[in-house]
């Protein structure tokens, strides 16, 4: 029996997280659940749950929370890092959507759990922090689609015998939208995303591309696979989740119909496979899978992002922390969509690189991005 935490048990991933749980429970059982400040929904599932602890990153929403739950209830980031780090939590899900997520993480590592990542931002921004603690001890696994599909792929490989990386990516909601068209979506339409279902942000990443950005960056550190060999295919079906090319030119792809809860319960119970709840994959249905190059014109965040992977340092964490806002800044629809890419770019040139940044640097560069972020969205807004 495996004890799970999770970080972030209300959003999407944490929801589809317990219910993989529910079909396993001779398998695993949960130690530890996180919210942000939805007291409501965490005091409903850790009434179903039974948890050890609970946490929020939010204050008011602990001491909101207190009188309703027997279990300790904690808050702010040390809440987090406490129940990621639970003596009898074997494996931590980490699923809240910014680089804050790191805290947990290496809490977690250094505590020598598993952690099954979904919040690819603690890679985008503290990577090779992330990997000088995985030297130490703990073990990381991924749950974004693509990266469960190449890990999958290369059980059994030689890492040094990849030639490619190839990631999919579904093109979003506005894969055949002119360069003019883009300039005019709303956020209802950057919202509905043709095959995931899934948070606002990286909705939104996905309708720019830039979640396959951040998703190559992530795929760097996971693989250690240098971003010139990452590739990006558009696959509109969603189908095969990701490509590993070997030397000899030999493909192995992952393929099933989308659904989260395949690669959350891969990471759940490898290297063990067990029957999953989803709906079975049906080549004759499907009849088509197509494929296309990426379009880093009417996309450009694409282009961001690979431009920040290959300098490295601290830039993939001011990309992402000014994303963050920008996309934010386009949910409250103070900005276009095409201005999300131009604010970033523009936060990007005005970086000064600092190369192996330490945590301490990474929190700066993101607090500094999202500073000036910030002040381009009011001019912007203003013009
Ligand atoms: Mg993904």
């Amino acid at each position: 029996m495996k004890g799970v935490s999770i970080i972030g048990a209300t959003g999407s991933i944490g929801r589809q997280t317990l219910d993989i749980i529910a079909h396993h429970t001779d398998k695993l059982k949960v130690v530890g659940l996180t919210a942000g400040r939805d007291v409501e929904a965490l005091t409903e599932l850790a009434l179903r749950w039974r948890p050890k602890l609970v946490a929020f990153s939010d204050p008011e929403a602990a001491k909101e929370c207190k009188g309703k739950l027997s279990c300790p209830v904690l808050s702010e980031i040390e809440g987090l890092t406490e129940v990621a780090s639970h003596p009898e939590a074997d494996i931590v899900v980490i699923a809240i959507p910014t680089a804050k997520a790191l805290l947990p993480t290496i809490a977690a590592l250094r505590a020598g759990k598993r952690v099954a990542l979904a919040t690819k931002e603690v890679l985008v921004a503290g990577g090779h922090i992330v990997l000088q603690q995985l030297k130490k001890g703990g073990e990381l696994l991924p749950i974004d689609s693509e990266h469960s599909a190449l890990f999958q792929c290369l059980q059994g490989e030689d890492v040094s015998r990849v030639d490619k990386l190839i990631l999919t990516a579904s093109g979003g909601p506005f894969r055949t939208k002119s360069l003019d068209e883009l300039k005019r979506v709303t956020v209802e339409e950057a919202l509905a995303h043709p095959t995931w279902k899934m948070g606002a942000k990286v909705t939104v990443d996905s309708a720019t591309l830039m979640n396959k950005g951040l998703e190559i960056i992530e795929a760097r550190w996971l693989f250690g696979v240098s971003p010139e060999r990452i590739e990006v295919v558009i696959h509109p079906q969603s189908i095969i989740h990701s490509l590993v090319e070997f030397v000899d030119g030999s493909v192995k792809a992952q393929l099933s119909l989308p659904d989260m809860r395949l690669p959350i319960q891969y990471a759940l119970l490898y290297p063990e496979r067990h029957p999953c709840p989803i709906q079975r994959l049906d080549l004759t249905k499907i009849g088509t899978l197509t494929f296309e190059p990426p379009d880093e014109t009417r996309f450009p965040c694409l282009r961001l992002a690979k431009l920040a992977a290959q300098v490295g340092g601290t830039m993939p964490a001011v990309m992402n922390a000014a994303d963050e806002i920008a996309v934010n800044a386009f949910l409250q629809r103070q900005i276009g969509f095409m201005e999300i890419p131009a604010i970033i770019e523009a936060v990007m040139e005005r970086h000064r690189l600092i190369p192996n940044p330490d945590l301490d640097t990474v929190w700066e560069v993101d607090e500094w991005a999202r500073g000036i972020a910030a002040e381009l969205i009011r001019k912007f807004a203003a013009s």
